[in-house]
Order: C-alpha cells, then sequence, then structure tokens
C-alpha cells in the first residue's frame, strides 16, 4: 500500500488527502492550526464572516468532484429581488446596468485574448478605454488586484467570462465554507486518513511521497527553495454587520477602481442575528497603500449604495488579504509558467499558485489532484489536464 504525507489541511490539502485514500493510499495529514480548512475557514460567533472564498463557481472542475461525494450540501440561493439589487458604481454614480463598451466584452462571441499582452491594451482595441477599464475593475471580484488592466489579458477575460455568466456560476454553500470543510474532513476520516491538527512541518519527511499543501510562501520557506514566487493580490477586506433596511443593495461593484462589496446575508441569513446585515468590501490596494487607503475606498461605496450605514453598525473588522488571494498571470504567462506541481525527490507542490488551471480554489483543487496523481506514480486520477 502507498503512503502519503501531506502538509496542510486546507482545501487543497483535504482533496490531495481523500484522493490518494480513494485511490488505496494510507494518508496522513499535517495540520499547523487548530482546525482544518486555511482560508476556507468561517468564524465562529454570531458574524460568520468567512476568511476565504465565499463563492463556489459551477462551472469549475471542484463542483462536480464535491457533487459526487456528496460534500457540497445545501446551497443558500440569491432570490432574484436580491440578485437584481446588484449596483455598479461608473463615473462617481451608481447604476444598474454595466456601460454599453464595457458589454461588447462579455459577448459570448468576444475574441479569445492574447495570452502576451495586457488586458487594458487588448480591451481598449476591443471595446475603447472606457469600457476596458470598467471590465478590467469588475474582473478584480475573481483576481483581488489592485491593477487587473495590466495583467494577462488571456488571465483576465477567463475571470471576466466566469464572474459575469447568466444564470451566474457563484454559488454559497450555506453556513460558510466551513461546512464543506467539516464535510471533506468527514470523508477523509471515514476513509481511514489519519489528521493531525496543531502539527506545524518544520522539516520534509524523506520516508513517503509528500504533497505539500500550504500557501506558497509557507512551501518557499519549508523547502528552502527561493524559486518559489508568483504574484497575487492584495486586498483589504472591511467586515461590517449593519441593522437591516429594507432596499440595502445585494453587491456594489466599482467600475471606477477595483472594489466590490457584497452583502452576504441576502443569500444566507444564518450568517448573521436576526435584524443584521453582513457585508464584506474587498478594495485591492496598490503595494504603496495602506489599509486605511482601502477603507477608504470601501466606505465612500457604502456611503453611495447603503443609506445610513454608519448609524447602522453594530459590528466592524478590517485586514488585509495580503498573497493569499490566489495567482495573478502577467502579459506572456500562463498557469504552465507558475512553479511546478513536480518538485523532484519525491516533493509535490498543491495550492491556489502553482502550475494548474482553474480560478481561485480551483487551482488549489487541481493542483492536489495532480500531485496525488504523480505522488501515486501511476494515473491513477484519470487527469485530463496535466
Ligand atoms: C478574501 C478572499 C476571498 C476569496 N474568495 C474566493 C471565492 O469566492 N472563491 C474561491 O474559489 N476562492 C476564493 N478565495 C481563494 C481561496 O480562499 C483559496 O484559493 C483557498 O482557500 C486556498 O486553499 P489551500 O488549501 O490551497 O491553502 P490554505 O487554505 O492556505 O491552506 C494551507 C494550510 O496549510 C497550513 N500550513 C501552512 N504551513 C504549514 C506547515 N509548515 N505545517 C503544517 N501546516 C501548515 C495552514 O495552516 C493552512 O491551513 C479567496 C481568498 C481570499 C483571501
Amino acid at each position: 500500500m502507498h503512503r502519503i504525507t501531506v502538509i496542510g489541511g486546507g482545501l487543497a490539502g483535504l482533496t490531495a488527502a481523500i484522493s490518494a485514500a480513494e485511490a488505496g493510499a494510507k494518508v496522513t495529514v499535517y495540520e499547523a492550526h487548530h482546525t482544518l480548512g486555511g482560508r476556507a475557514r468561517t468564524a465562529e460567533g454570531p458574524y460568520r464572516t468567512n476568511d476565504g472564498p465565499h463563492a463556489l463557481y459551477k462551472a469549475g472542475p471542484h463542483w462536480s468532484w464535491l457533487q459526487q461525494r456528496d460534500l457540497i450540501g445545501p446551497l443558500a440561493p440569491l432570490p432574484p429581488l436580491e440578485a437584481a439589487r446588484l449596483r455598479l458604481r461608473h463615473k462617481g454614480a451608481l447604476r444598474r446596468t454595466p456601460p454599453f463598451a464595457m458589454l461588447k466584452l462579455l459577448r459570448r462571441s468576444a475574441q479569445q485574448a492574447p495570452v502576451d499582452v495586457d488586458f487594458l491594451s487588448w480591451a481598449t482595441g476591443q471595446a475603447g478605454e472606457e469600457g476596458a477599464r470598467a471590465a478590467a475593475h469588475y474582473s478584480a471580484v475573481a483576481l483581488f488586484h489592485h491593477d487587473p488592466g495590466a495583467l494577462s489579458a488571456a488571465f483576465v477575460q477567463e475571470r471576466l467570462r466566469r464572474a459575469t455568466k447568466l444564470p451566474p456560476e457563484a454559488h454559497y454553500p450555506r453556513g460558510g465554507w466551513a461546512t464543506v470543510v467539516d464535510r471533506m474532513a468527514a470523508r477523509a476520516w471515514n476513509l481511514g486518513v489519519r489528521m493531525e491538527t496543531l502539527s506545524r512541518v518544520d522539516t520534509l519527511p524523506t520516508d513517503t511521497p509528500v504533497v505539500v499543501a500550504t500557501s506558497l510562501d509557507a512551501a518557499r520557506r519549508l523547502l528552502g527553495d527561493d524559486s518559489l514566487t508568483w504574484p497575487s493580490g492584495r486586498t483589504t477586506l472591511l467586515d461590517l454587520a449593519l441593522r437591516t433596511r429594507r432596499g440595502d443593495a445585494f453587491a456594489v461593484s466599482d467600475l471606477d477602481s477595483p472594489g466590490w462589496i457584497e452583502r452576504f446575508t441576502a443569500q444566507d441569513r444564518t450568517l448573521a442575528p436576526a435584524g443584521e446585515q453582513l457585508l464584506q468590501g474587498q478594495i485591492p490596494i496598490a503595494p504603496h497603500e495602506t489599509r486605511a487607503d482601502g477603507v477608504t475606498r470601501a466606505e465612500q461605496l457604502l456611503d453611495l449604495a447603503f443609506d445610513g450605514w454608519r448609524e447602522r453598525v453594530t459590528w466592524r473588522r478590517e485586514s488585509v488579504a495580503n498573497g493569499r488571494t490566489g495567482a495573478v498571470d502577467l502579459p506572456g504567462t500562463n498557469w504552465r509558467d507558475r512553479p511546478a506541481v513536480d518538485r523532484g525527490d519525491g516533493v509535490y507542490l498543491a495550492g491556489d499558485q502553482v502550475a494548474a488551471p482553474g480560478v481561485l480554489s480551483e487551482v488549489s483543487f487541481t493542483s492536489a489532484l495532480t500531485a496525488v496523481s504523480l505522488a501515486l506514480g501511476r494515473n491513477a486520477l484519470d487527469l485530463k489536464h496535466a
């Protein structure tokens, strides 16, 4: 029987553990934190904020894998009335529909964007600068970068398409992602996976193949390999609970600069106490900007879209997600150029900044399956993309 060690118990680590155990391996997972889930943890207590993911994109590779194993659980659908309350800030004013020029870039028939040109240059050629900037800023909801227009056109276009598809791809596990993590952990447990929490690994084991399913930063330190870097985003997160007021927007996208505010209780009432709404502002910030700059921009959006929000605040939290929002690809690069999964000597990387396709956590999922397939030394998992 194969033995595999998995370091890190987030989505990537749990995916690796389950798939390896299903293929017959004896698996041990070491997780530094006292709970599993990594960035997919949901806060305990009255305000169930997510550290990282909120949305599971239905066309992603993880969807059918999770569904086949009954791991998704109940979803919180967005009521149609709430869905209609998406607002866009454009030229300082709120509107309900995207500017016409931006729509040109969302057409199904739009040309496939090139890898080696930045999105703003390419999209300006397609739809003019105003539409290109608006589209770039909208795409921030799925890439969390302060300057999406400077990234590879192909990379941004894929995220723009996924984030604007109708009917929407984004689905929300009821109760937050912790519920999916709990189901994955139970599945791993039932398959006989040994899971050690509060177990930070400082030295790589040499007696089994190892899947390093940590962030890329942690993998770089663990492997002592300075080449393990790839760009990511830096985003101010402003979590707020507000007393309920009828007519609040469901979400606001900033088309004037990258930024998104979403009222998560619109689809899932279980995330905050009765009579209160849970919101999160996600405002990407440049390297020279501070958390406070992001908070100021979030508050400007709130002033525009959430009447009297300052008087309605019952709870508030500010933080910065730095390098925690997955890979972004610069012009001339795509996912194949990121740090390879196979590091040699039986060491494999899984995570959202390594060489695997997908959007956000889908990269963690896909790389985890690739890592396990390579570690088992046979085509055990039948991967199409590897
Ligand atoms: C603000 C924000 C919003 C997001 N929104 C979405 C979204 O809507 N949809 C989506 O799909 N994705 C989203 N993401 C991305 C998603 O959160 C991540 O891609 C995903 O959670 C990464 O999972 P992972 O297992 O690769 O890494 P992590 O979740 O970081 O897991 C790594 C684990 O390894 C552990 N670890 C680290 N070092 C060691 C060590 N030495 N020994 C043992 N354990 C160790 C850590 O404690 C951690 O638990 C978002 C992220 C952020 C920050």
